[in-house]
């Protein structure tokens, strides 16, 4: 078994021969660091479902030929990464009303010629803030850093979607807020909802009005990145959610463990989003306990 497959490798007539049992997949670009894998083969292997959960590289544009190519081979579904979460989506017959509020699908299955798109995300972030925190999104004031970008994007909406009494939408990229300010109190009656740039003094106010901070930027997963809030915005009393997951500890949680603060990291988010993938494939939920082991965890 290779560590990662290609489109070229699906449409090579020995695949299926020598790799009958695979049909789960996940699809990105890169995808060679996906942990995917791991968590889904432990919870396959734990429930005695005799199927093999890939890797598959895909470049942008492609997507619809890699879905073909699955479909022919019987793939029950798959995963979708980063970047093709909405081209998967526009390939879709159908989609999940998660999906539809979230604007993009993780998560494919094939059945009956058709494909359903869903989006996990969201509800994943939901689970792993409640197991981690004990707390659920609908009592908690939220601070989202790159609320512009994807993962940002689904967090938000799933804050808005639960009730959160309280939501400040943070991104470098301020302009790309508003839309997304709209459509949470638009479309999910979001009451009070702050959009702010990345500028120091606006995180600092906006950290001291709320009870959990959530870094959805991609800063701390290089070890040259800066924080992605001023390490003096923080206090003690804040629960801090990074969805980064590698490295395990961020600068960002390094410092709000420092000063007492609650946190955790993205792997949580992983866990549960699988989960939630892996019941809509097959059907049952999978044993939580043997993904998390299959993650390290
Ligand atoms: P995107 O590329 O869609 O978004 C990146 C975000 O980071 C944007 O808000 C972007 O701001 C911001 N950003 C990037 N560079 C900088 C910088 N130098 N300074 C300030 N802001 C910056 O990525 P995703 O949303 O898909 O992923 C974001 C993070 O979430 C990643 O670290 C990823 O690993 C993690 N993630 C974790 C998941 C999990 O299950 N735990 C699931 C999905 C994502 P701008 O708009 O201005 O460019």
């Amino acid at each position: 078994m290779k560590h990662v497959y290609t489109l070229s490798d699906l449409r090579d007539p020995a695949f299926a021969t020598e790799m009958p049992k695979a049909k789960l997949a996940v699809i990105g670009y890169p995808i060679k660091h996906s942990a995917s894998p791991q968590m889904h083969q432990a919870a396959l292997d734990e429930a005695g479902i005799d199927l093999q959960y890939i890797r598959v590289e895909v470049e942008p544009g492609k997507v619809d030929e890699c879905f073909t190519e699955m479909e022919r081979l019987g793939f029950v579904g798959c995963n979708v990464t980063v970047p093709h979460k909405l081209e998967a989506m526009a390939l879709c017959d159908e989609v999940t009303d998660d999906a539809k509020a979230l604007g993009a699908t993780n998560t494919i299955h094939f059945k009956d010629g058709k494909r359903s798109g869903h989006n996990t995300d969201g509800p994943g972030l939901a689970q792993a803030i409640l197991e981690d925190f004990g707390k659920s999104l609908t009592e908690l004031r939220i601070l989202i850093l790159g609320a512009g970008g994807g993962a940002g994007r689904a967090i938000a909406t799933q804050c808005a979607r639960e009730g959160s009494p309280r939501i400040y939408l943070s991104n470098r990229t301020v302009e790309k807020l508003e839309p997304i300010a709209k459509s949470l109190t638009d479309d999910y009656g979001a009451k009070l909802v702050y959009t702010l740039s990345n500028d120091s003094e606006a995180l600092t106010i906006a950290a001291s009005r709320v009870d959990l901070i959530i870094n959805s930027t991609s800063l701390g997963l290089k070890e040259e990145d800066s924080l992605p809030i001023p390490a003096e915005a923080l206090n003690g009393s804040l629960m801090i959610y990074d969805a980064i997951y590698n490295p395990a500890v961020t600068p960002l949680l390094a410092d709000a463990n420092k000063i007492g603060a609650k946190t955790s990291n993205g792997l949580s988010m992983l866990l549960h989003q699988g989960a939630i993938s892996f019941e809509f494939w097959l059907g049952q939920r999978p044993s939580v306990e043997a993904m998390r082991k299959g993650l390290g965890k």
